[in-house]
C-alpha cells in the first residue's frame, strides 16, 4: 500500500529508507504521536542525499495494522507526523510505500521482500544506478538492497 506525499516525473536516483529505528526511534510498533522522536542524523544524511538530488521515499513494514495493534488510519496520521516531521527540517517525502500484512500472511511487500520497491518502481521513474537503500537492519533492510542490487546504508542507534 502506498500514499504519494509528492508526484514527479523525472528521473532521479532515489533513497528507499526504513521508517521505525531509522528515522524515528522503533517503539516496537510505533502509533501514537506522543511516541515519535526523530533521529537527527538520520535527518541530517536525507538531507545530504536530497542536496545531491536523490528523491526520498520510505518503505516501511507495518504489521501492527494486520495483527490488530493500530488501525489504518493511527498509521496514516503516525506517518504523517514522521513525513512533516522531516519537512520541517527541509527534507521532503515524495512518498511512503508499507506493508501491512502480519508475516504468516505470506505476501510480497512485506520486506526483505521486493514488493515495496517494486511498487515505487512502477509509480516513479527511478535510476537505479546509484540508487541507494537505508535501514537499520541489516536482515530486512540489507536483504531488501541486495534482493534489489541497491547499495546499502546500515545506520545504528
Ligand atoms: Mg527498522
Amino acid at each position: 500500500m502506498k500514499i504519494i506525499h509528492q508526484k514527479d516525473g523525472q528521473l532521479l536516483k532515489t533513497v528507499f529508507v526504513d521508517r521505525d529505528g531509522t528515522i524515528n526511534r522503533d517503539c516496537p510498533y510505533c502509533h501514537r504521536p506522543e511516541d515519535l522522536h526523530i533521529y537527527e542524523d538520520t535527518v541530517d544524511l536525507l538531507r545530504s542525499y536530497q542536496d545531491k538530488g536523490y528523491r526520498i521515499i520510505i518503505v516501511t513494514n507495518q504489521s501492527g495494522i494486520g495483527r490488530g495493534y493500530f488501525s489504518l488510519d493511527e498509521f496514516r496520521n503516525f506517518n504523517q507526523a514522521v513525513v512533516d516531521s522531516l519537512k520541517h527540517r527541509g527534507v521532503f517525502v515524495s512518498a511512503t510505500y508499507f506493508c501491512p500484512h502480519r508475516p504468516d500472511e505470506g505476501c510480497s511487500c512485506r520486506k526483505p521482500g521486493r514488493g515495496l520497491i517494486d511498487e515505487a518502481l512502477s509509480d516513479f521513474r527511478v535510476d537505479m544506478a546509484g540508487s541507494i537503500v537505508i535501514g537499520d537492519r541489516e536482515d530486512i533492510d540489507g536483504d531488501l538492497a541486495r534482493k534489489v542490487g541497491l547499495l546499502f546504508n546500515l545506520i545504528r542507534h
